[in-house]
């Protein structure tokens, strides 16, 4: 590889990076002791909305992933930055329970300024999508966590909330904004929080378009892992292309001339 030393820090996916479900990927603790030894600063950034940021936080310790909660960049506390920066007063939550929680700060309502999408897992419905509808269509803004088609599981590849919203925003004629990545001032966020500059960060993730294809179009370098949801077959036929693919997080070191 060559011209990747002034690499000055990273930015890290988590889901499909570090583990698959509960299952670990090898590699992943030595590979932070690595970059803390190096002194190279670095944040987790991540699209999951299937758990609160502080269970998120409990979640990476106990794969002896140590992080602090500024340490981690999540979608749900990007969307409720969102909506307080937009002066959102009410919303509706098509979110876990987990959640809801940390969107405490605003008013629940049927009719809202805001309908927050996050993941609900196997709880999509007709009914449930209907009702969206009828508030977006009485002018309510389709705000969504991510648009992410879909993710690896234990036992294989599980539809993520893209298609869900993707539908909302068929039927409503409105498109949804995108808080979490690929939306490029997430990113810049996080490698403003290292104090460094986007091109001089390299995003290291499983997807290739949110990863990978928002982190280059906000100015980051990209690194795609051949682990999680990536496939062989995606690869070749999307036109995003990663500076670099390693096979897993294990070999992070390669991209530095250290
Ligand atoms: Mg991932």
């Amino acid at each position: 590889m060559d011209a990747h030393n002034d690499i000055k820090g990273v930015l890290l996916d988590l889901d499909g990076v570090f583990y698959v479900g509960e299952r670990a990927i090898e590699g992943g603790q030595a590979s932070l002791q690595w970059l803390r030894e190096h002194a190279i600063p670095f944040r987790f950034i991540t699209n999951t909305t299937t758990r609160s940021p502080a269970s998120l936080l409990e979640k990476l310790e106990k794969f002896g992933l140590h992080a602090k909660a500024s340490d981690v960049f999540t979608a749900v506390s990007a969307t409720v930055s969102y909506l307080e920066n937009a002066g959102a007063n009410s919303v509706h939550l098509l979110v876990r329970d987990e959640v809801k929680p940390a969107f405490k700060a605003f008013k629940q309502s049927d009719s809202p300024d805001f309908v927050v999408i996050g993941d609900i897992g196997a709880r999509w419905h007709y009914d449930e999508l209907n009702q969206v509808f009828n508030m977006l269509m009485e002018g309510a803004t389709l705000l969504t966590m991510h648009k992410n088609k879909y993710w690896q599981g234990e036992n294989g590849l599980l539809m993520d909330i893209g298609a869900f919203v993707a539908a909302l925003e068929y039927v409503s004629g409105q498109e949804a904004i995108v808080v979490g990545k690929p939306n490029g001032a997430f990113f810049s966020l996080a490698c403003q929080s290292m104090g460094l500059a986007n091109h001089d960060v390299a995003i290291i993730g499983d997807d290739i378009e949110s990863d990978i294809g928002g982190g280059r179009t906000a100015g980051l370098r990209s690194a795609l892992v051949k682990t999680g949801k990536y496939r062989a077959r995606t690869l070749a036929e999307t036109k995003v292309r990663p500076d670099w693919v390693i096979d897993s997080i294990a070999d992070i070191h390669t991209l530095f001339s250290i």
